[in-house]
């Protein structure tokens, strides 16, 4: 099977073509991304109708582009895999509607995709993971624990109530005047500070389950360095090592303690070939992985972290997710609807906040 895949949910317009042969490792044939880091930059976060203006523009590139690179025709597909939501309304329907443009004039089927569906069955396409498997996704827009039991089927088992943690670093960069994106920033000051030095909050760890909270560190952070500043007039360089190696090491002891409890949960499930798997770009801090990789050795399972490229939002997922979903019977039609909202698992309590 080969299959286009177009994502264009968030801040990136992206195209994909996949190829697919049972029994081997699927081939990415090309995977084209063009991020607007630079339109949004001035605004201090993504401006949805001006993602929107550069989605429309640019997808057309962005598919011909893909078909180019792979040496793939319209006529060589199989399917069109488009992210159908979550995520900002004007860029989702900017890609559904290229999508049934396509089908339309080719008569292939379309595939509606989930976009988390899209990153949370990434290690499938890296790796050729078993399911069920235990998914932890961490980037700058999300954060939950997911039990992927099949290509459509989800068990949430906990998520933030807030923050993500990207955006917990990013606004820590922000505060400490670092530049942007804050995680690898954060990341290089916390190497070489003290985390010891102050005592910030482990959010939601004196609760049962897997959820989690991020904002309240950021105040944490916030004050300690206010009182820093009413001290002493201004921040020194090791004041900042230190805040970002507290700040840092709070995250990684709550994502840890709440990974080892999702891991018992899903240990329950008695899996064939116990997994973890890390997508987003928080899944690149080394002090975090480091913790996750710990726990999977302490329990036997193993550690997947798909290469950074597939992590971060990608239309290679998206036609990956379309070829799952389709390989079990699911496609659309030119009906297909945008959802700006769109759980992976409907039965779970609704989510609060941005986490998604
Ligand atoms: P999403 O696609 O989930 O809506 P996003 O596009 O913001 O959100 P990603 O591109 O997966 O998410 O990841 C970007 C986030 O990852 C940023 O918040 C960035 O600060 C964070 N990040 C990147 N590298 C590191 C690192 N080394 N440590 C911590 N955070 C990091
Ligand atoms: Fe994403």
């Amino acid at each position: 099977l080969t299959f286009l895949g177009i994502e264009s949910s968030c801040d990136d317009t992206a195209a994909a073509v996949i190829r697919h042969v049972p029994g081997q490792v699927p081939q990415i044939l090309a995977s084209v991304v063009e991020g607007q880091t630079a339109l949004h930059a001035a605004f201090g976060g993504v401006v949805p109708e001006i993602a929107a203006r550069a989605h429309a523009e640019r997808l057309d590139h962005c598919v011909e582009q893909a078909l180019v690179e792979s040496g793939v025709g319209l006529a060589d597909l199989d399917g069109i895999a488009v992210t159908s939501g979550p995520g900002l309304i004007g860029g989702v329907l900017s890609g559904v509607m290229l999508a049934k443009g396509l089908a339309l004039a080719t008569g292939l089927p379309i595939v509606g995709v989930n976009h988390l569906a899209g990153h949370a069955l990434t290690p499938r396409l890296t790796d050729q993971l078993a399911f069920p498997y235990l998914m932890l996704l961490v980037s700058g827009g999300h954060c939950q624990f997911l039990i992927v039991h099949g290509p459509a089927q989800f068990q949430r088992l906990g998520g933030t109530i807030d923050d993500a943690p990207g955006e917990a670093f990013d606004k820590t960069a922000k505060l400490l005047g670092l530049p942007q994106p804050g995680g690898p920033a954060v990341q290089a000051e916390a190497a070489l500070g003290d985390a010891k030095r102050f005592a910030f909050p482990r959010p939601l760890l004196d609760r049962p389950g897997c959820d989690m909270s991020f904002s309240g560190l950021k105040t944490a952070l916030l004050r300690a360095r206010d009182a820093l500043i009413a001290e002493k007039g201004g921040l020194t360089v090791q004041d900042r090592r230190d805040l970002c190696a507290c700040f840092q090491l709070a995250v990684a002891e709550v994502l840890a303690e709440k990974t080892r409890r999702a891991l018992a949960v899903y240990a329950d499930l008695s899996p064939s070939e116990p997994a973890l798997a890390v997508a987003g770009g928080v899944a690149a801090n080394t002090a975090i992985r480091d913790r996750l990789e710990q726990l999977c050795a302490l329990s036997d399972t193993r550690f997947l972290a798909p290469p950074l490229r597939l992590c971060t939002d990608n239309a290679a997922m998206i036609a990956w997710a379309g070829i799952e979903r389709y390989l079990a019977g699911g496609f659309d039609d030119t009906d297909l609807v945008a959802r700006p909202r769109w759980p992976l698992d409907p039965t779970a309590a609704p989510l609060i906040g941005s986490g998604k």
